[in-house]
């Protein structure tokens, strides 16, 4: 968790904030710091000792609503026992199920929405001995991204929210109910945080959105993510620059060159498809063809050489026949994906989806799941074994979890390397002087979720030479 020595000194409530999700929630949970910090709140290391609780929620799947109905249930005991403690729900889940909350849980006493973040210490003012439920779920409110860029888990990767909302309605997803129509931000405040973040030794930016393909839509001129990445290209110390997520439907050309020429920007692309069925494709509002994705692939790996591409994946979707997921299986062996994220279908309570029946059975759901993830495991494995002998260049992240003597990081195409140091050097005298420094890894070994090697070139061999 992070803290400010200096807001330590004021006595307002200590708060604890659990993220729950994706990485735009976690940038979220990051904004909130900011807006909390600025106004002298400081912040606990655990729940137990915090005056606020706040959890940070996804929506994504009816089981992660469940999830933290079942963590506020458990909370309600420390609330009887504390009556001043303020529980708060922030977020996704927020913004969904609004006052049902304080009906199910009648021991909350916030519930804050997607666009609220920055009105947190308010909100949390007005509660404090009043005694009284606050609901803060404005559908319409402009989303501050003011940020403290040293309130952050990691010096030297940040993430940069690009845009918010999605206006896409893809028949299964609540993103859209949840986080409200797209939102581009403005290149000049986009720049602005990312000089700033390089000032505060941040290497690495990953740009933020729903769907960045589409960012700059609203903005005045022509504006498009790729010539974002060309305004953020030249700002000193920062090294490399990605975006996730992309949309097949609004990738171009244009994007696709702008990864293959500029020097920052990584060779990896996480492009979700979703199905290899026309069919599916279709009845999941997905807006493309496989053939059209196939030709995006094909586009990005001829421009853009040594290029890496992830996608995404949902099984058993209403009507998915054996022939629909013969057709995904085929698009897999086509692409051979560098990692994918696989889902089995629920149908999600709001969305367009829970029209259709859900004809697949869940044992035909877990097969081609299954299926699916020993083909990626087959792919990711073979993929890495032509690595063996070759050289990469590696953004050192810290010490190896598992093993004292080597150190991780991971490639331009969010690739995870463990190395070894030197003989006789040890993780505790390096990690620190290493961290966030481009080296050169020659690689011996790999899994399918990790390559191995060992450390040829890098500042510090330098230094000892
Ligand atoms: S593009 Fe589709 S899947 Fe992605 S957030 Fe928007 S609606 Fe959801």
């Amino acid at each position: 968790m992070i803290s400010d020595p200096e807001a330590l000194k004021n006595n307002l409530p200590r708060v604890f904030i659990k993220t729950f999700g994706c990485q735009m929630n976690k940038l979220d949970t990051e904004l909130s710091i900011s807006s909390l910090v600025k106004k002298g709140y400081s912040f606990a290391e655990d729940e137990n000792d915090a005056d606020v609780i706040l959890l940070n929620t996804c929506s994504v799947r009816d089981k992660a609503e469940h999830k933290v109905y079942s963590q506020l249930g458990s909370l309600r005991d420390q609330k009887e026992k504390n009556p001043a403690l303020i529980l708060g729900v922030l977020g996704c889940m927020a913004q969904n199920e609004g006052d049902r909350i304080f009906k199910r849980m009648p021991h909350v006493d916030l519930v804050c929405g997607t666009r609220m973040f920055s009105r947190l210490p308010e909100l949390l003012g007005e509660i404090s001995g009043n005694n009284r439920q606050i609901l803060a779920i404005d559908e319409d409110g402009e989303v501050n991204f003011d940020r403290l860029v040293t309130q952050r888990q990691n010096q030297h990767n940040a993430f940069v929210s690009i845009m918010r909302g999605c206006d896409n309605y893809c028949s299964y997803c609540i993103v859209p109910y949840v986080r409200g129509r797209e939102f581009s931000r403005s290149v000049t405040d986009i720049v602005d945080e990312v000089k700033k973040l390089a000032d505060d030794g941040c290497k690495e930016i990953t740009l933020l959105g729903q769907n960045v393909n589409s960012y700059g839509k609203g903005l005045k001129g022509k504006v498009t993510l790729a010539s974002l990445l060309r305004e953020l290209d030249p700002i000193d110390g920062i090294e490399r620059v990605r975006f996730v997520t992309s949309h097949p439907k609004d990738m171009t050309k244009e994007i696709i060159e702008s990864v293959g020429e500029l020097s920052t920007v990584c060779e990896y692309l996480h492009m979700p498809v979703q199905s290899g069925s026309d069919k599916i494709l279709k009845k999941m509002r997905r807006q493309y063809s496989s053939a059209h994705y196939k030709g995006l692939v094909d586009m990005a790996k001829s421009m853009v050489p040594g290029i890496k591409i992830a996608s995404d994946f949902i099984v058993g979707f209403p009507g998915e026949t054996e022939e629909d997921f013969e057709d995904t299986v085929r698009l897999f062996h086509d692409v051979r994906f560098q990692n994918s994220f696989i889902f089995k279908y629920s149908p999600r309570t709001g969305t367009a989806a829970t029209e259709l029946i859900d004809s697949v059975d869940e044992e035909i759901k877990k097969r081609r799941n299954h299926i699916l993830l020993d083909l990626q495991k087959k792919i990711s494995t073979e993929e890495n074994r032509k690595m063996h002998g070759k050289f990469v260049e590696v953004m050192v992240e810290g010490g190896s979890k598992t093993n004292a003597g080597r150190l991780s990081g991971r490639t331009r195409q969010n690739q995870i390397v463990v190395f070894n140091l030197p003989e006789g050097t040890k993780q505790a005298d390096v990690s620190a002087s290493l961290s966030g420094k481009l080296v050169n890894i020659e690689i011996e070994d790999s899994t399918d979720l990790t390559l191995f090697g060992v450390l040829r070139d890098s500042p510090f061999n330098k230094m000892t030479h």
